[in-house]
């Protein structure tokens, strides 16, 4: 673990620290500026390995507390941390942070969410959305991270839940995340009050048995929503990213009958489904950190789809993005009727 001068005189990273060391870590290196260095110098498959297993505990670049949207899931973007040990293929941060993939935990976290007031009321994504707006203003703390994934390291995530349910804000707000973990014991009495809500991300089980190393199991995931549905908590599924691999129709047929069986009937759970897509950038960062992936990203099996600025995304053709929608929906209906859906994409 390297922890930066700056971050070294923040009261967050006296939590950090006794996390770490309560967990038996005792490889912490206190750097003399703000500069992340001692990660040696090594061929890119070492010095992936060696990023992805390296915490640093920074402050925040002002790039970070100046919150932007982030469609279509919140109106704004809040993050605690920046990387994710885990090892998913297909990981979307591939293509959007770039150098070594070291996670990077914010250790200015009181000014990050003192930061949220000057937002609220602000929003224009779920905020203007007629059939979102009773969310209040929506953060997201999932976009550059996975916060539950590194919540025992860091205590990020809990204090951000308690901050945001007992904090006065000048309107209704929804701290959202997802995760692909289960480890929700120690935020399942935190006050709450409702105003996070947290999804378990979500896959066949041959997706993530194939392409989600370091993550955890999907029962245990949907084990840890249960808890937190039946603690209160708001809940969801990320459904994510949906591949028809061979035999999707069953596979994703098991998993939303488990996920139906995890939690409880009376849940305020929404769905979010997002197809697999991806860039010729993220494309090229993922095969060289794992250049024997058997995820499919070929151009020509996909339509092309252009973003605001002209970057090209890949996505599956009209006629089988059809396909998919279609028996989601109804998949869906019939086995988590009461779920809210939130969006396809
Ligand atoms: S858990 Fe999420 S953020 Fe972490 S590697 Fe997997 S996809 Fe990326």
């Amino acid at each position: 673990m390297l922890v930066t001068r700056s971050a070294a005189e923040r009261s967050h990273t006296r939590e950090i620290l006794a996390r770490v060391e309560a967990a038996g870590v005792t490889d912490v290196t206190f750097l003399r500026s703000d500069r992340i260095s001692g990660l040696g110098r090594s061929d890119e498959r070492a010095a992936y390995a060696r990023a992805k297993a390296t915490l640093a505990v920074v402050v925040s670049p002002p790039s970070a507390r100046k919150l932007e949207p982030i469609a279509p899931s919140a109106d704004w973007r809040l993050d605690l941390a920046r990387g994710c040990p885990a090892h998913c293929q297909y990981c979307y941060l591939a293509g959007s942070l770039g150098g070594p993939p070291i996670t990077r935990v914010y250790a200015d976290l009181d000014d990050i969410l003192a930061g949220m007031d000057a937002y609220v009321g602000q929003g224009t994504v779920t905020s203007a959305d007629a059939a979102r707006a009773g969310e209040g203003t929506t953060f997201e703390a999932s976009c550059y991270t996975d916060p539950l994934g590194i919540e025992p390291m860091t205590g990020s995530l809990a204090a951000a839940i308690a901050y945001v349910g007992t904090h006065s804000f000048a309107g209704p707000v929804q701290l959202r995340a997802t995760t692909k973990f289960g480890a929700v014991d120690a935020l399942l009495d935190l006050p709450h009050n409702g105003r996070t809500r947290i999804r378990a991300s979500v896959n066949a089980d041959a997706v993530a048995g194939r392409f989600e190393g370091g993550t955890d199991p999907m029962p245990v995931r949907l084990a840890g929503l249960g808890a937190l549905a039946r603690s209160g908590y708001p809940v969801g599924l990320t459904i994510a990213p949906i591949m028809p691999v061979d035999g999707w129709v069953e596979q994703y047929s098991a998993l939303l009958d488990a996920a139906a069986a995890a939690l409880p009937t009376n849940a305020d759970l929404t769905v979010e489904c997002i197809t697999h897509r991806f860039t010729p950038g993220s494309k090229e960062v993922l095969e060289s950190w794992y250049p024997r992936t058997k995820l499919e990203m070929d151009p020509d099996r996909r339509s092309r789809k252009y973003g605001k600025f002209g970057a090209v995304k890949y996505v599956y053709p009209a006629a089988e993005m059809r396909e998919l929608r279609t028996w989601f929906e109804n998949a869906l209906t019939e086995r988590l009727p009461t779920a809210r859906s939130l969006y396809w994409t």
